[in-house]
């Protein structure tokens, strides 16, 4: 027996996680209807879905896309109600009908939905890293309020929250170890990662995702994103948060335990896993990805991250370690020197050169408000921005 049909809001819907939500969505209607769809600005993909799922609601956050998603839906002949702009992004994601929020957008745009899930005590499948990057004190705090269940679908978090003790405390737990996959360009030095292109850092050898985050995992700035993820979702002091490169990509994390265990959690690299999960839980359901063949893969390699030639992990440490909004300027700078880089008007070895530039000018300050938080996210843009010019072209 499946219970009573949960109602999700998928903020993201049209995104690489959002096409994964759908997929394990579809394949329990006994159990999960959608209530809300967004997009940012890309209308037909939204109609597309807006026609498979019929929604309530479905929201694009950039209003000048408002009048084209109407008319989509009246041509549909669907009910669904169209919503534009940011606003509409929280109020779906506070919305009473909805029980599940699925955090889906990329950047820190996703951030104030994100709060006004937790706020609103939601069951909140967490994938948008940047709004726990930029705002995890808060998040947490309003989460705790609110009483939403947080339930990280990142892989890397959702294997640590699989293997930490059931009763949610951290009683034996000695270090978390994250894994990463080492992205495209794992083992080459900083000298052959000049001149790479977008195409090549966005061609991720396991796993298949959104632009952004496959040059953040090319960089190793994704890696460094989630160790300061994991610091606010478990709670642990970034001295007891390591990384580790495993370039299968199935084991997803592990815990480290006074006693010497050292719990997995292992699957295909697959994100409906963790999407399953996060949907279902405390149950379990088939979320259509194949059993794992360890016979077919016959080896788990190991190696430490190369810190000299992908400085961006070490950033985030620094980012971690100084407090307060500096991981919110991390976060920033990133994000314009990724969209920098896929535009062609930054070369790879400028994107860690732009945040470190950004972190030695900027101090961050305290970050006590969302208010606060936004205010060192605006000036951190125009800070990278103005320094953008004066960096390496690709
Ligand atoms: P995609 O780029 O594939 O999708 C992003 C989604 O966000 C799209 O629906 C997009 O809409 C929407 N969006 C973009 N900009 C805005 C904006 N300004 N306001 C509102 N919505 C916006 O990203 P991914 O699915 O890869 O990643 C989503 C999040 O999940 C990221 O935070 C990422 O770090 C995290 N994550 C992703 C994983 C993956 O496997 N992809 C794994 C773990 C975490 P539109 O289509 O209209 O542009």
């Amino acid at each position: 027996m499946a219970g009573p049909l949960k109602t999700i809001a998928l903020l993201g819907a049209t995104g690489s996680i959002g096409g994964s939500t759908l997929d394990v969505v579809a394949r329990h209607p006994d159990r999960f209807r959608v209530g809300a769809l967004s997009a940012n600005g890309r209308v037909d993909e939204l109609l597309r879905l807006c026609a498979r799922f019929r929604p309530d609601a479905a929201v694009v956050a950039d209003e000048s896309a408002w009048p084209a998603l109407c008319d989509g839906l009246a041509a549909l002949g669907l009910p669904t109600r169209a919503l534009a702009g940011a606003a509409a992004l929280d109020e779906v994601a506070a919305d009473p009908a909805n029980d599940t929020v699925v955090a889906a957008i990329v950047g820190a745009a996703g951030v104030a939905s994100t709060l006004a899930a937790a706020r609103a005590g939601k069951r909140l499948l967490l994938a948008n890293k940047e709004s726990v990057v930029l705002a995890g004190d808060l998040l947490l705090q309003a989460a705790r309020e609110g009483g939403a269940t947080i339930l990280p679908v990142d892989s890397e978090h959702n294997a640590i929250y699989q293997c930490l003790p059931a009763d949610g405390g951290r009683q034996g737990v000695r270090r978390l170890l994250l894994t990463a996959s080492g992205g495209p360009f794992r083992g080459r030095r900083r000298a052959e990662l000049e001149g790479v292109t977008p195409d090549q850092a966005c061609a991720h050898p396991n796993w298949s995702m959104g632009r952004k985050i496959s040059v953040d995992s090319a960089t190793l700035m994704n890696k460094g994103l989630e160790v300061i993820e994991a610091r606010h979702l478990f709670g642990l002091p970034a001295s007891r948060i390591e990384v580790v490169v495993h370039p299968q990509s199935v084991i997803h994390s592990l815990v480290d335990y006074v006693d010497g265990s050292v719990l997995a959690q292992l699957g295909n690299p697959d994100m409906r896993t963790a999407l399953a999960y996060g949907l279902a839980w405390p149950e379990r359901i088939d979320s259509g990805v194949a059993p794992l063949d360890l016979a077919a893969l016959a080896r788990f390699d190991f190696e430490k991250p190369d810190l000299a030639a992908f400085p961006c992990l070490g950033l985030a440490y620094r980012a971690l370690e100084a407090g307060g909004a500096a991981p919110a300027v991390l976060n920033a700078a990133n994000e314009v020197a990724v969209s920098a880089f896929l535009q062609g008007k930054l070369g790879f070895l400028g994107i860690p050169d732009l945040i470190q530039a950004c972190l030695d000018a900027h101090p961050g300050g305290p970050a006590d408000s969302l208010e606060q938080l936004l205010e060192t996210d605006a000036e951190a843009r125009r800070l990278a921005g103005d320094l953008i010019a004066r960096m390496r072209r690709p």
